[in-house]
């Protein structure tokens, strides 16, 4: 086994903490969640009062101004115990950093403490129904109204959607601009004109709330354009690596644990009055699968290492999330082979984990962009 050489001390505390409050207060409810659709609202405040919120927040804010590692920290414990219902990461990792780099400090000072303590969950509304891999294609729009913006358009499949308090809509502003006419807002639920559709019902991902969004003529105040108007899409551009970071740290630690469910249940599920652990298919497919893992987990650190530098570049984010999420839903489909029929049953994790993997190859840009992106670096 390759040690780990990311972690210090201190974080290995911070990961002992991280478990301990999620095996109390999330794995005994999250197949209840799953029912509901959505995870209990309380459990933001509480991982809030426990400093797992936005861990990159600077103290003048109310966070502690820790490195990403933090939240990495928070993504692997979340993965690992298969609580994909958690959008934590999704609002300390994706959210909060767009805050920190380009809001003003009236934005930080209104929203950042309140997402540290749990107070505001938020959401980021990129998709639309037409205009998913195509960012540029966009048609959500905000008009300028005198010192406010007015906001039309729809989005979906928003993450965090039905809890979120806070959502930042990309919009276009200059529509005739292209990628240049491009800009954040920050919009708040329960401003008139904005609602939330229906919690889209999903093949995975149970209890986490996934909802189309509507805008209708949403008076916003100029004060909530995020950074400078026709910036949305070198924003996105530039925080979209740490997503796709984000997404293979939750890709590898979920395949380690999908590793360990597996090794356990071959060593006891006998057939031909023999432990499955005994046939060589099975030995063989388990030493493939922890080699995959191993070798996806030495480029995921590395990587990780390079983001905490401030060195990770856009093609390298896109080849850990494309690597990593391919990996984790290979491994998985072959782990719940070894499970037979009890993996195809819900309440083995392994059958849970196996259709929420699923869209990790879908999301934070689908693992084709990414191959785009990469190629494009290379051509
Ligand atoms: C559970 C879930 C949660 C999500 N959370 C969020 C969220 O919080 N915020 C948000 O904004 N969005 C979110 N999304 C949306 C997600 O990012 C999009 O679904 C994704 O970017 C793909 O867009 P699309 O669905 O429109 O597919 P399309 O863009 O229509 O793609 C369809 C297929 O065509 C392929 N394709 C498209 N363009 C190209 C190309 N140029 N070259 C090769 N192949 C191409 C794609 O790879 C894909 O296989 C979420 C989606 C899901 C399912």
């Amino acid at each position: 086994m390759i040690p780990r050489t990311v972690y210090e001390p201190e974080h290995e505390m911070f990961r002992d903490s991280v478990r301990r409050f999620l095996e109390k207060e999330a794995v005994p409810f999250h197949g209840d969640w799953e029912k509901a659709g959505q995870i209990d609202r309380a459990l933001w405040k509480k991982a809030g009062a426990q400093g797992f919120l936005c861990p990159t927040v600077p103290e003048a804010f109310g966070g502690v101004g820790a490195d990403f590692r933090y939240n990495a920290i928070v993504d692997e414990e979340v993965a690992r115990l298969g609580l994909t219902g958690i959008g934590f990461g999704l609002h300390s990792d994706i959210v909060a950093p767009y805050l920190i780099h380009h809001g003003s400090e009236f934005l930080k000072e209104k929203y950042l403490p309140g997402m540290v303590s749990g107070d505001i969950v938020t959401a980021i509304a990129m998709t639309e129904p037409a205009a998913g891999s195509d960012l540029q294609g966009v048609k959500t729009t905000a008009v300028r109204d005198g010192d406010h913006y007015l906001i039309n358009g729809s989005k979906t499949f928003i993450t965090n959607g039905q809890l979120a308090d806070m959502v930042i809509v990309v919009c276009k502003t200059d529509p005739a601009a292209g990628a240049n006419g491009t800009s954040l807002f920050v919009v708040d639920a329960g401003v008139e004109g904005f609602s939330k559709g229906q919690n889209l019902e999903k093949i995975g991902m149970k209890a986490q709330d996934t909802s189309e969004l509507f805008f209708q003529d949403v008076r916003v105040p100029q004060e909530n354009l995020l950074g400078k108007a026709g910036m949305g899409f070198a924003y996105l551009m530039q925080e979209l690596p740490q997503e796709r970071l984000s997404v293979g740290v939750n890709a590898v630690a979920n395949a380690e644990a999908a590793l360990e469910w597996t090794t356990e249940y071959v060593r006891e599920r006998e057939a031909f009055g023999k432990p499955l652990a005994k046939f060589q298919n099975t030995r063989f497919k388990l030493a493939e699968l922890a080699t995959e893992v191993s070798v996806a987990r030495t480029f995921l650190d590395r990587c990780l290492d390079l983001h905490i530098q401030g060195q990770l570049d856009v093609p390298t984010a896109a080849q850990v999330k494309l690597w990593c999420t391919d990996m984790q839903c290979r491994v998985l489909d072959e782990c719940l082979q070894l499970h037979g029929g009890y993996g195809y049953m819900w309440e083995y994790p392994i059958a849970r984990a196996w259709a929420d993997a699923r869209v990790q190859r879908i999301y934070a840009g689908t693992n084709e962009i990414m191959k785009e992106i990469i190629a494009r670096s290379l051509v």
